[in-house]
């Protein structure tokens, strides 16, 4: 397991060591935060809302 920094409130997010960028992971702050890659390392930010602005 690896820790990084919720960006929202700056708190500790625990995430396995398999976890792939793009992954959601929920804080206990309620923040949804997706995992990205930056600079050879993982690293946390809010996940977008997905689906309300593609119109068909
Ligand atoms: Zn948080």
């Amino acid at each position: 397991m690896m820790q990084l920094k919720c960006p929202i409130c700056g708190g500790q997010v625990v995430v396995s060591d398999d976890a792939l960028p793009g992954e959601i992971v929920e804080h206990e702050c309620g923040a949804q935060l997706e995992v990205f890659k930056k600079n050879n390392s993982l690293s946390l930010r809010l996940a977008e809302e997905v689906g309300e602005d593609w119109g068909e």
